[in-house]
């Protein structure tokens, strides 16, 4: 039988934001006795909040669906300063676990529209860390999708326009709209670079470094996970077939039918182990061979929130 070559992606799965936010409610299951709310899921993907559930987590959507008083932990992707006003008026015993890198765009989103810019959030509509920034100046902050966006935006006085990004976009995409953003508005401002994070950037990379040598591309997520769903495009750009699974049982065995090399990657909310389940469920399937191709390493960490270190 013919031995198939996994090709894994490294760096891919859990980020320093991810695994801090994941910590925050581990450490609040096992500390508190009374029950931890968490407000939308703590990171996209159905695994992480599953498990967190089977301990004790109550998942709500909203902070109408926590009691007066109780204690409740805001998703990696961060919140919009009414949400925060509705928590302290509701006495809620609130502990933040939005990454801090995500924190970074909301102090730029403040900055920028206290100076008087037009804020324009490169992002995708409907994601909670895009309503979160666009939360902190509502009135001044506008979002583009696409460079098609660009070229029907409007703004009050185009000499006094800022651009922030989300942080899970594909980067290319992003070059694409920032440039069309900087032939229409000359004097735009912004970060010293695009808040596209380290960890969604690496992934891409890493994923461009083996994408063109594989016959299919899968990569683990879930469907909500902004930078998994990134992945996958990004695979097509290459050429190459891709899947987002959320764990080995999403792979259809037709897949499989002629490949030779798979590559292999997960998004920054996937455990690592969903990753091995994925090997290990190919196994079955014939002889492998895995290969693993590491552009960078990661050493970023993020220390918990203080409310948690000292509580
Ligand atoms: S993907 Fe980036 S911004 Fe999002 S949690 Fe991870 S490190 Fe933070």
């Amino acid at each position: 039988m013919t031995t198939r070559t996994i090709l894994l992606a490294s760096p891919r799965s859990f980020c320093a934001g991810v695994e801090r936010a994941i910590e925050v409610v581990e450490q609040l299951l096992d500390r508190r006795s009374h029950p931890v709310y968490v407000r939308k899921q703590i990171v996209h993907n159905t695994h992480v909040v599953a498990e967190l559930e089977s301990r004790g987590a109550v998942f709500v959507d909203e902070l109408d669906a926590v009691p007066d008083g109780a204690t409740v932990v805001f998703s990696a992707h961060g919140v919009s300063p009414a949400v925060r006003s509705e928590a302290d008026r509701r006495g809620l015993d609130v502990i933040d676990a939005t990454c801090p890198l995500v924190t970074k765009v909301h102090a730029e989103a403040r900055r920028y529209a206290a100076r008087g810019d037009t804020v324009i959030l490169i992002g995708h509509a409907g994601h909670e860390e895009v309503e979160g920034t666009m939360g902190e100046a509502l009135d001044r902050t506008v979002l583009v999708e696409t460079v098609e966006d660009v070229a029907r935006l409007e703004v009050e006085d185009p000499s006094r326009v800022s651009y922030l990004t989300q942080t899970t976009l594909a980067v290319d995409e992003t070059t694409a709209i920032l440039d069309a953003l900087r032939n229409k508005f000359r004097g735009l401002k912004g970060p010293a670079e695009a808040d596209i994070c380290y960890a969604t950037t690496n992934r891409q990379e890493a994923l461009a470094a083996i994408a063109e040598e594989s016959d299919l591309v899968l990569v683990v997520g879930s469907t909500n996970s902004s930078n998994s769903r990134r992945l996958v495009e990004l695979a097509h750009k290459h050429g190459t077939p891709a899947y987002l699974i959320d764990d080995a049982s999403g792979v259809e065995v037709d897949w499989l039918a002629g490949v030779r090399v798979i590559g292999l990657t997960a998004g920054a909310s996937a455990p690592p182990r969903l990753v091995a389940g994925v090997i290990d469920w190919l196994r079955e399937f014939g002889p492998v061979e895995v290969v693993e191709r590491e552009i960078t390493q990661e050493t970023i960490h993020f220390t918990l929130p203080s409310t948690v270190r000292n509580s």
